[in-house]
């Protein structure tokens, strides 16, 4: 069952007692949410319960903002279109350490602390690890005491719910606000105006200067809504604001006076579409107007948000650096740098040089990719149109920019047109990565592969011109969420064996070792796998309507559905293993009873990943019900791979999917959370992967698949899949097998957009990993058929990975870039 509250780590700072909160609660059911307890429904009881706990977490929320005031200490504001939460109320019941007493308070009401959580629905304003990043960032933020804000969007509609209809994706609309949110706050007499379109005109000040002033066509009010972000055993809560686009009322009233009402009406619409809803690309930009409305949206609000509010009334504005440390989640937010540029030079009068230095020292900025189509970029005409003096400000940068790389670099043309913030083809557009590079004190990648291919390969030119920018963060999770409130099973084992210090310095993980090598401990390690293995197996069959064998290892691979990450490679595992049964090559009872868990949402305009989609689904029907595997091989592809299933389903993984092509995936946080809850990983060396090899060592870790450098040999020497295909009995086998319509009712073609990209382009190279990738899976099976080696090599797994706490990444972001320092309240 869902669970919130069997963890029994917690800090009781807080003088609440069953009687206190009880009462707490009642009052809320009947003065808030206006109803009594015997007529609540369960979203009353929800509403209420939120309500109660946000009661404990408020004094200490506003002490926070007051000491931070007070100190006037620099702070971190990060700078993220996407935040993917979670539920909030089992974290927010674990930072309070209120978790017992709810619970001991609804059971004397007759009610379930589990089953009124489970009607939470999770805020999904992300896509991915870029999101799930940044909400463990603000986590480890607030538990470490930094002076901090997270800025971002309230969309009102958050990543699509996935629904699988005839096993093709379907998508529907995620209203996780309909009935309204109780963590948030919303202040619309906060609220700031944003402008967008309008031309510039040049005119001459008072003192004679020459400035420019952006005439602005439109604009839109920006509703800031916080939500408390609570530090784990601190009093600390710090702040998350995200904005929500409302159209303004001189705006509105103009028209209608106009006599237009219906035009009123809908430009209202226009404006609020802003926020409306969270685009579903992962990693490949679409370019659309709306987007670029949002990016300048959320961070012309979230700036003068920090000057205007945060910073104190008439602050000098060149020392700005002195006060926050802007960090850039990707180029997502790029535009923030033109727009403080406009702000110092137009609006405050400040001289362009001092201003460009300031602005400099302001901004960091985070890369997350290594893929060219997902580098963003705005075409000339969509970003003059919206933003025009923020264009100029671009060409302004470029241009000064430019002379300093001719000046570097004397007749080396090339290299000047190469490193332009604008592109000239296919059409001429602004490079958001090379202005986000140019505008920033440090670049950081996110794992040290990534970081070594930013600076030799994606960014190079930039690492050439100034080496000491470049550094590299690896990312990292929050083990509240991660550990202590999804495996409380394993967070109590690691405590009584180790004490509670864990939970907020990872690294003592490391004093698990000597129990790798305790019997007894690896029994109890055992048991909590299995029992995690039980709860994921109700909650599936509850869920999807699913029948899976809680006695099988679990083989999991969920993250977004994407060619590189390459989840076809792990299905043409499974189909090997079919095709070699059905041939007589391969005895069923062989094989070690394997439940393949897939997880993934694909980008709805993505069509190979929907069709691969698919075509898991078509493999699964058949492979599920093949009388020869029963038992013995199943896939499960629960649909919609949210954080709350990721919370339920990493705890009962045997074994980690880490599969990508070596170079392409920047770091990855999946594969640590699955590390840290006691999964081995099948893995290449790509992103984090390394670090995780290096740390848990080879003997715990299943590597297989070329390397970076081989991979790039292999497509410089001209890549042809075709010939491995033709090369590989089983290869072969298992795409004939696919091609053959045996998992199509016959249907030869169904699957052909997949298969015919796979034998002629197969860009992430799955032929050329194929039998790597077998190979190291017949090791696992071994393996795995001495369960004390595996447990002594899963406990291991956790004693070793605690590099990987978001607390270490901030703590690294704290030492090597922002340079900001703890302000306890007391
Ligand atoms: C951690 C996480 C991700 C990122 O997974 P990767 O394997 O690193 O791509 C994506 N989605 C959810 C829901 C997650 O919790």
């Amino acid at each position: 069952m869902h669970t919130v509250t069997e963890n029994t780590q917690r800090f009781s700072s807080s003088p609440a007692t069953v009687e206190s909160f009880t009462s707490e609660f009642v009052r809320q059911l009947r003065y808030e949410q206006g109803v009594d307890l015997g007529f609540a429904s369960s979203d009353d009881l929800y509403q209420a319960l939120a309500r109660t706990v946000r009661r404990y977490m408020i004094d200490n929320w506003l002490d926070t903002l007051s000491t931070q005031t007070a100190k006037g200490a620099k702070a971190v504001a990060y700078l993220s279109a996407e935040y993917l939460m979670g539920p909030q109320l089992p974290n927010a019941l674990l930072a309070t350490g209120l978790a017992e007493v709810a619970r001991d308070s609804l059971a004397a009401l007759g009610l379930d602390l589990d089953e009124i959580g489970a009607t939470e629905v999770e805020p999904g304003l992300g896509n991915g690890g870029l999101g799930r990043l940044a909400a463990c960032f603000i986590d480890s933020l607030a538990t470490m005491d930094i002076p901090a804000v997270g800025y971002g969007i309230r969309y009102e509609y958050g990543i699509f719910r996935q629904t699988f209809v005839d096993g093709r994706q379907a998508e529907q609309p995620d209203p996780w606000l309909s009935k309204g949110s109780p963590w948030e706050f919303a202040h619309p007499d906060m609220a700031v105006e944003v402008g967008f379109h309008g031309h510039t005109e040049r005119y001459t000040d008072a003192a004679g200067v020459e400035r420019t002033r952006w005439v602005r066509g439109d604009c839109v009010l920006a509703v800031p809504y916080n939500y408390m972000v609570p530090g784990y055993g601190t009093k600390n809560v710090n702040t998350l604001r995200l904005w929500s686009a409302k159209a303004t009322n001189a705006f509105d009233l103009q028209i209608f006076n106009a006599g237009d009402y219906e035009a009123a009406v809908r430009a209202q619409t226009v404006a609020e579409n802003i926020s409306k809803v969270i685009y579903p690309e992962d990693s490949t930009p679409q370019g659309k107007e709306l987007r670029l409305k949002q990016q300048y949206f959320f961070v012309a609000a979230s700036l003068a948000d920090f000057i205007n509010q945060t910073l104190p009334q008439g602050f000098d504005l060149t020392k700005i650096h002195e006060r926050v440390t802007f960090q850039l989640n990707d180029t997502h937010p790029v535009i923030a740098i033109p727009e403080l540029m406009r702000i110092l030079v137009d609006e405050r009068g400040i001289d362009w040089a001092t201003a460009w230095d300031v602005t400099r020292k302001t901004f960091n900025y985070t890369c997350h990719t290594l893929l060219p189509e997902a580098l963003e970029v705005w075409s000339v005409e969509l970003l003059g149109r919206l933003l025009p003096r923020h264009l100029e400000i671009i060409f302004q940068i470029n241009e000064e920019f430019l002379a300093e790389v001719r000046k570097a670099y004397p007749g080396d043309e090339l290299r000047a047109r190469r490193m332009s913030i604008i592109q000239e083809q296919p059409e001429r557009a602004v490079r958001m990565a090379f202005l986000a590079s140019i505008g920033s004190s440090k670049i950081n990648g996110v794992a040290e592969l990534h970081s070594q291919l930013l600076r030799d390969k994606v960014l190079n030119d930039f690492s050439e011109l100034w080496p000491s920018k470049f550094t590299n963060v690896t990312n990292g999770v929050t083990p509240r969420r991660f550990l202590a409130l999804s495996n409380p099973g394993l967070a109590n084992l690691i405590t009584e064996a180790i004490g509670e210090g864990w939970v907020k310095d990872l690294e003592r993980l490391r004093e698990l070792e000597p129990f790798a090598e305790d019997a007894s401990f690896r029994s109890e390690f055992r048991a909590v796998k299995a029992a995690n293995k039980e709860r994921f197996v109700e909650l599936i069959a509850q869920r999807d309507g699913i029948e899976l064998p809680a006695d099988a290892m679990y083989d999991v691979m969920v993250k977004r559905l994407h060619e590189y990450k390459r989840q076809m490679l792990k299905l043409l595992h499974v189909v090997t293993l079919y095709d070699r049964v059905l041939r007589g090559e391969l005895r069923a009872s062989d094989i070690t009873p394997r439940v393949v868990t897939f997880g993934a949402k694909a980008a709805p305009g993505y069509k190979m990943a929907k069709e691969i989609i698919a075509l898991i689904n078509a493999v699964a029907k058949v492979v599920n019900h093949a009388p020869e595997l029963q038992g013995r091989l199943q896939i499960a592809f629960p649909a919609n791979y949210n954080v709350t299933l990721a919370e339920k389903l990493i705890p009962a993984a045997d074994l980690s999917e880490q599969i990508s092509l070596a170079g392409k995936e920047a770091s990855g946080t999946g594969n640590m959370k699955f590390a840290l809850n006691g999964a081995l990983t099948i893995g290449t060396l790509d992103g984090a992967n390394v670090e995780i090899y290096d740390l848990v060592g080879d003997e715990h870790f299943f590597l297989f698949g070329l390397t970076e450098p081989q991979v790039a040999d292999v497509v410089d020497a001209g890549y042809k899949p075709g010939a491995y295909y033709e090369g590989n009995r089983s290869l072969k086998g298992a795409i004939d097998l696919i091609a053959s319509g045996a998992f199509s009712n016959g249907d030869r073609n169904a699957f052909e957009f997949v298969l015919s990209d796979l034998l002629g382009k197969d860009r992430f190279l799955v032929l050329a990993d194929y039998q790597a990738y077998v190979d190291a899976q017949d090791k696992v099976e071994v393996a795995y058929a001495d369960q004390e080696a595996w447990s002594r090599s899963a406990i291991l797994n956790v004693a070793r990975t605690g590099f990987f706490s978001s607390d270490r990444s901030i703590q690294d972001y704290l030492d090597r870039i922002w340079h900001a320092k703890p302000q306890p309240v007391r």
